[in-house]
């Protein structure tokens, strides 16, 4: 019979203690150890996805493969893992509720008073259950979202109490303990309340990992093994570190992936890290350090352009190159003018959505290519090349895309038709994977040395396929394509050191152990 095994992941004391890169990082470990692993999200939030939050408020949407939006949790996953994650895998109480509704209303519970426990929360556990059937997981690792206290999450609890009866689960609590300078001690009091919140829920942790400054010493692990009632091999040190990449080194380290398959019963499979050893190593030791400005305009959140980020470590890890990616606003630029970008080795304009900033995003990409500085151009980051190259170099007046100006005389770029369409089945955006046809010799196919790529989409517009000829006579290189010719999915000039435009976002195929090739490239032109 198939039997996966479980870990629970729960976080006490205080959220952003870095949840989502404790469980990746310990995921990797197990995989690398022969395990087929599949991570799970649980999200207290009522929204079915956050594709619809403000990005200042919650850092990044991730696009996933099968064009699911969700939190930046999955990026980390993907990163580790190496692995295409599905929308499924991400559990709201938005949709868990939804689903239960739904199933009221038709009928299904005829009779019977529905209720949290046990209507919602085998719904919940249905969906664990399912998932990892489908995915035929060794083991399933559950995350479950903010801190251990909030009532969004009592829910996902519950119903992972319950499921701890049922199966085969390892729970790994994460917590933070805090150094109080005035007696010079890391303190474990923090922990000792956040795990008997959890025994009133009737969960008790088998794995304690501390978030510390610096690595947990001897005494406090022995508090938390006495106090909260767990073996001393099984408190683990997480320390602050500048590259989460080595992460899954240190776990490694303090015997994180060893105690959790102890405590399932797993005995097999040799932990192998070394490629992912030496990569870190990489990146540490690198021998050029390279200055990459990020022009967009969501400068006051750190997480808002994380997988662009995380693309341009992968390739520097690969390039033993450092990279020292900088958000510029690009409101200022449209302000005061591109000074601002002088000291860049290469620009990458990011995606967006709406008009703040977009004239200092087309007056960036005209400093780039005139000043022949390696661009990269991510989705709206395009769309502004496009719309730059054919007001200064096609010249064609008032050029600008509908989302701007819907009156201006040339709309460049443009919602087609068969988007509507789309709408009206509920959905607005074309998200997700698509394949583009890629020319022979251009220099995307170069980076990617083969025909067919598919990227990850998230955009309403497209470059309007009435100007693809004008655009093409004057030297702008159309170098991929959707299939039937319609969409330009990859723009690009000749003779120009690095200046290619996609309508994707291939920031969210990169992983660090094969970093995305457009990325690569982009980097390496900056090196240069
Ligand atoms: N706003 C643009 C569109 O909808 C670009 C979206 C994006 O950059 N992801 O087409």
């Amino acid at each position: 019979m198939f039997m996966p095994e479980w870990i629970i992941v729960t976080g006490g004391v205080l959220s952003g203690l870095g949840k989502g890169l404790t469980s990746a990082s310990i995921a990797k470990l197990l995989q690398s150890r022969g395990y087929k692993i599949t991570p799970i999200k649980c999200d207290g939030y009522l929204n079915v996805d956050p594709g619809t939050m403000n990005p200042i408020e919650h850092g990044e949407v991730f696009v996933q493969k099968d064009g699911g939006e969700v939190d930046m949790d999955f990026g980390h996953y993907e990163r580790f893992l190496g692995i295409d994650t599905k929308f499924k895998w991400n559990l709201t109480s938005g949709k868990v509720f939804k689903e239960v509704i739904e199933k009221e209303r038709k009928g299904d519970f005829l009779g019977e008073t529905v209720q949290m426990i046990p209507h919602v929360t085998d719904e919940v556990k249905r969906r664990f259950e399912e998932i990892a059937k489908e995915e035929n997981s060794d083991i399933v690792i559950v995350e479950i979202g903010g801190t251990v206290g909030d009532m969004e999450n009592q829910l996902f609890l519950e119903a992972t109490r319950q499921l701890k009866n049922e199966e085969n689960t390892v729970h790994i609590h994460l917590t933070l303990v805090p150094y109080l300078e005035t007696v010079g001690e890391q303190k474990t009091k923090p922990t000792q309340h956040s795990v008997s919140k959890l025994r009133e829920l009737g969960l008790k942790p088998d794995i304690i990992i501390g978030r510390s400054d610096e690595k947990l010493e001897s005494s406090p692990k022995e508090k938390i093994s006495l106090f909260c009632d767990v073996k001393k091999e099984n408190v683990i040190s997480n320390p602050n570190i500048d590259n989460i990449y080595r992460l899954p080194l240190i776990l490694a380290e303090e015997g994180a992936d060893k105690q959790v398959l102890k405590e399932l019963g797993y005995h097999n499979g040799e932990r192998d890290m070394d490629e992912w050893e030496k990569l870190v190593e990489n990146m540490e030791n690198p021998d050029k350090s390279v200055k990459i400005g990020i022009c967009g305009k969501y400068t006051d959140m750190d997480d808002s352009y994380v997988s662009i980020e995380e693309a341009l470590k992968h390739a520097g890890a690969h390039l033993r190159t450092d990279v020292e990616p900088e958000v510029v606003c690009s409101q200022k630029i449209e302000e005061e003018g591109v000074s601002s970008l002088e000291k860049y080795d290469g620009v990458i304009i990011p995606g967006g959505f709406g008009s703040r900033g977009v004239e200092g995003k087309i007056n960036a990409s005209k400093y780039c290519r005139e000043n022949d500085i390696p661009l990269l151009g991510i989705c709206f980051g395009m769309q502004m090349m496009v719309i730059e190259y054919a007001r200064n170099v096609c010249g064609l007046k008032n050029a600008n895309s509908q989302e701007i100006d819907e009156k201006a005389e040339n709309i460049l770029i443009k919602e087609l038709p068969e988007q509507k369409e789309i709408e009206k089945k509920g959905g607005t955006m074309r998200l997700g994977h698509y394949t583009a046809e890629i020319e022979k010799g251009s220099e995307v196919f170069e980076a990617y040395g083969r025909e067919k790529v598919g990227e990850r989409h998230r955009h309403r517009y497209e470059v309007n396929p009435e100007y693809h000829d004008i655009l093409e006579k004057n030297g702008l290189t159309i170098s991929g394509s959707s299939k039937n010719g319609l969409l330009a999915e990859f723009v690009e000039l000749k003779d120009h050191t690095f200046y290619i435009g996609t309508q994707s976002h291939p920031e969210f195929t990169s992983r660090f152990e094969t970093p995305n090739p457009l990325y690569k490239n982009f980097l390496e032109a900056s090196k240069e």
